[in-house]
């Protein structure tokens, strides 16, 4: 079942979830939903439970037709730097160019509740950054500097305004 994505402005999205416990039906069920959601998406590649508004430590993302999900993800090391045009399914419309380190890596568990650990760079380290946030209540707005945070939100307002007028072309959007 696809989920409506919640959209900035909800509570669900500044808040802690939860690590997840027992790896059974109701999470298999949950990532199910989690991608038909994202892939009913416009461009998502990734999504973060809290995003659907369940507080669960669940990330899923489809990066070169490889979906994949990780559960209690957290970034173990990161290193370098790289500037990437982020974007966010909670946050429509809005890109803004935000530093962040370049290496990540990941460790976390699948579906079948193995360890694993996976080094990411790029858009590939960016999207695990972005929604490994999402499971901590942090948004692309709180990695920006203050000044792109003031005119980011300047632009979302106005971009809300206007959200009838014809859709810009299509972006890839971390989640
Ligand atoms: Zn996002």
């Amino acid at each position: 079942m696809a989920y409506e994505i919640r959209t900035y402005g909800d509570p669900v999205l500044k808040s802690q979830a939860s690590a997840i416990t027992e790896i059974n039906g109701k999470v298999a069920r949950l990532v199910d939903d989690m991608f038909e959601t994202l892939y009913d998406s416009d461009s998502g590649i990734a999504l973060a439970a809290p995003q659907i508004g369940v507080q669960k430590q669940i990330v899923v993302w489809d990066i070169d037709d490889q979906p994949m999900a990780l559960i209690n993800p957290v970034v173990v090391e990161s290193d370098g730097e790289w500037v990437y045009s982020e974007g966010c399914l909670s946050i429509p419309e809005l890109y803004v160019d935000i530093l962040r380190p370049n290496q990540v890596l990941v460790r976390g568990l699948d579906i079948d509740g193995n360890e694993v650990e996976i080094e990411a760079d790029e858009l590939m380290g960016r999207m695990f950054q972005h929604e490994i946030d999402h499971l901590n209540g942090v948004l692309m707005f709180d990695r920006m500097t203050p000044d792109q945070r003031k005119a980011a939100m300047t632009d979302y307002r106005k971009l809300q305004e206007t959200a009838a007028a014809p859709a810009p072309r299509r972006r890839l959007r971390l989640s």
